[in-house]
Formats: structure tokens, C-alpha cells, sequence
């Protein structure tokens, strides 16, 4: 379909962005974590842009599900299974299509597993920093404020880049980072950003 055309095109804009960050990315995770993040992404959204372009005809669901799982068996370490297992979780609700009703439930979902595999809270220093002020201000754009998705998209997008620096004065009590405890604090968080850049593309790739 057209969706899953956009969709496909969407995944391959990612992959390159990340391509791009990989360094930034890496030098991220080089002051709280194993310096690997930047790697991680660029690898495994290539490896997903990939296999969605050998897709014939597919679906948005399809295109999201398939993405997840070569993240999920690309990526080790914590953000593999928390992107790509998030993306399968929630693919099903874009089985519709793409409206802002079911990229709204899509965003929801997907928070949801984050924060049931991964087990973070805002505070935390980790993508969920980015994350939830996302989701919720794209859901409270498309229902409350009646936004038109694109916009609704602009205002998360806004939110997330806030929910990156509210990570950096913070100390990390999820993953890696969180074994230096007091000594994350001024570091930016690798995921929350590589989050942003993610949303900052499918923005470009709607708009
Ligand atoms: P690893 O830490 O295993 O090397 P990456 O470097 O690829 O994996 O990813 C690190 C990022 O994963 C962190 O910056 C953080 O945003 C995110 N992260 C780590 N643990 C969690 C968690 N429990 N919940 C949510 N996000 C997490
Ligand atoms: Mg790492
Ligand atoms: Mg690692």
C-alpha cells in the first residue's frame, strides 16, 4: 500500500540519521556506558531499513513488525529488545492503517512495553525521558487540542527534545548509566536522544 510505502521510506530515513549520529550517539554512551549506543542504532536500523525494502507490498503493520525484529536480533544490550521489542508489541495497531486514532494507540502501546520490559519511570535518565512527554503530548494534541497529526507530531517531537535535557542534571537509576550513580549526572542520555532523532524523522517523513 501507499502507507506501507511511506512507512518503508520512514525506516530508511532513520537508519541514515542514525548513520549520521552514530558518533554523537557513541561519544553519548562513552561517558555513562559502553560507548556501543551509537553502533547499536546505526547497525541494527540499517539491518531494519533492509529487510523492510525486500518487502513486497506491505502493510504499515508489517513494515513496523518486521523493522522490530531484525532490531530485536541485530541489537543486543538494552535498547534492542526495548526498540524492537516494542515496535512487534505494538504493530498491530497500525493493522487499520494510519490514522491519528490508530497512531495514537500506537504511541501508547509502545510506551507501554518500554516501560513493562524496561521497568523506568521519568527520572530515571533513560529513553522513557524522552518518551512519555512525547506520547502524551501527541495523544493530548490529537484528542483535547483536535491538532491534525502533523502538528500533534511537531508538538511531541518539542516535548521529547525537552525530556533530552531534563536528563542531563539528573542521575540514572536504570541501566548502565545507573552504576555510576552519582556520576551521571551532566552526561545527556544516549536512548532519550537517539528516541528524539527517531521522532524527529518520522516528523520530516509526514510532513
Ligand atoms: P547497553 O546499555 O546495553 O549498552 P545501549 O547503549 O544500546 O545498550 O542503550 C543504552 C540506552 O538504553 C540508555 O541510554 C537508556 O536510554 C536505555 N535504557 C537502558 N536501560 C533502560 C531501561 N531499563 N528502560 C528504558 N531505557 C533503558
Ligand atoms: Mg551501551
Ligand atoms: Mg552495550
Amino acid at each position: 500500500s501507499d502507507e506501507g510505502a511511506a512507512v518503508v521510506a520512514a525506516v530508511q530515513a532513520v537508519a541514515e540519521r542514525l548513520e549520521a549520529e552514530r558518533t554523537h550517539l557513541t561519544d553519548l554512551d562513552s561517558a555513562i556506558g559502553d560507548a556501543d549506543h551509537g553502533g547499536n542504532m546505526a547497525r541494527g536500523w540499517k539491518a531494519a531499513a533492509e529487510e523492510v525494502a525486500a518487502l513486497d507490498d506491505p502493510d504499515p503493520a508489517t513494515v513496523v513488525k518486521t523493522a522490530g525484529k531484525k532490531l530485536l536480533s541485530e541489537v543486543g544490550g538494552a535498547s534492542g529488545p526495548l526498540y524492537g521489542g516494542s515496535l512487534v508489541f505494538a504493530s498491530p495497531e497500525l493493522e487499520d492503517g494510519i490514522t491519528a486514532e490508530t497512531a495514537v494507540a500506537f504511541a501508547e502501546t509502545y510506551l507501554e512495553k518500554v516501560q513493562d520490559r524496561g521497568d523506568a519511570r521519568v527520572g530515571d535518565k533513560t529513553m522513557v525521558d524522552a518518551l512519555v512527554p512525547a506520547v502524551h503530548t501527541f495523544k493530548k494534541s490529537v484528542e483535547t487540542d483536535d491538532l491534525p497529526p502533523v502538528e500533534a507530531l511537531a508538538k511531541a517531537v518539542a516535548a521529547a527534545e525537552r525530556g533530552v535535557d531534563f536528563t542531563v542534571p539528573i542521575r540514572a537509576s536504570k541501566g548502565r548509566a545507573s552504576y555510576l550513580g552519582w556520576r551521571s549526572v551532566g552526561h545527556q542520555d544516549p536512548g532519550a536522544t537517539s528516541t528524539l532523532y527517531i521522532l524527529e524523522e518520522l516528523l520530516a517523513a509526514a510532513e
